[in-house]
């Protein structure tokens, strides 16, 4: 289990939150810009320190550790593949700094490319794919060193409507086969509901709800969220 409760201040900001999540949940943050989902996952990485709080994985603390030893992957919107690196290279990566063993490491490469339909893209450079095909190298290489948690902040967010659902399809039979714990930002109602097995609302940093899909949209705990969640798409 994942558990958090952490507070982080800025100049006219503050961030409260307290969730949980169980392994292998997908869990949707869901809020208006600048209501500090970003600040969220960037302090469950260790990429920002908190003022106060912790984050638990299997009842261990990860607050003191620094990112590289939390063992989270991340995968954002402006996702930078190592542009003189092949396919296959970037998504060893990860393996690599964490010194798996080479046969492994071959076994999960190829894994990887199978899965994603990459196999034939495996010895080019990035720079050679399309947008979609690029978010998948980036999947997979988030994924390659099986993180206990996936980060994922607006994943979809800078594809076009078809290149989305498209790639909405593998993440949806990526998480469920690799089985892993992921927090996801998004703005898209149809990829919350897709994807997560719970929501949060986030208003000014709050979490204000926490729920199934179904659940939240149902019954809005009041009418800001009523409100904001009606105003999606
Ligand atoms: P979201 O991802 O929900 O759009 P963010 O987490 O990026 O929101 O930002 C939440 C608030 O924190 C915003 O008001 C933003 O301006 C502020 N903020 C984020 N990062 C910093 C920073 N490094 N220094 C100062 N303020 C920041
Ligand atoms: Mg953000």
């Amino acid at each position: 289990m994942l558990a958090l409760s952490l507070k982080k201040a800025f100049p006219g900001f503050r961030l409260e939150a307290h969730l949980e999540a169980a392994e292998g949940e997908v869990l949707a943050l869901l809020g208006p810009s600048g209501s500090g989902k970003s600040t969220l996952l960037k302090l469950i990485a260790g990429l920002l320190p908190p003022d106060e709080g912790f984050v638990r994985f299997r009842g261990e603390d990860l607050t003191p550790l620094p990112p590289e030893r939390r063992k989270v992957g991340f995968l954002f919107q402006d996702y930078a593949l190592f542009p003189h690196l092949s396919v296959a290279e970037n998504i060893a990566f990860g393996l690599v700094e964490a010194r798996w063993p080479k046969g492994e490491r071959a076994r999960r490469v190829a894994e990887l490319l199978e899965r994603m339909e990459l196999t034939p893209h495996a010895q080019k450079k990035p720079g050679a794919l399309s947008g979609g095909e690029q978010q998948r190298v980036a999947l997979a290489r988030a994924l390659a060193p099986r993180p206990r948690l996936l980060l994922l902040d607006e994943p979809l967010g800078a594809l076009d409507r078809r290149l989305r659902e498209e790639l909405l399809l593998f993440l949806r039979r990526t998480l469920r086969e690799e089985g892993v714990t992921a927090l996801l930002v998004t703005h898209d109602q149809e990829e919350a509901f897709l994807l997560a097995h719970r929501l949060a609302i986030l208003k000014a940093g709050r979490v204000v709800q926490v729920g199934r899909p179904e659940e939240v949209y149902g019954r809005p705990k009041d009418a800001w969220t009523a409100r904001f969640l009606g105003h999606k798409n």
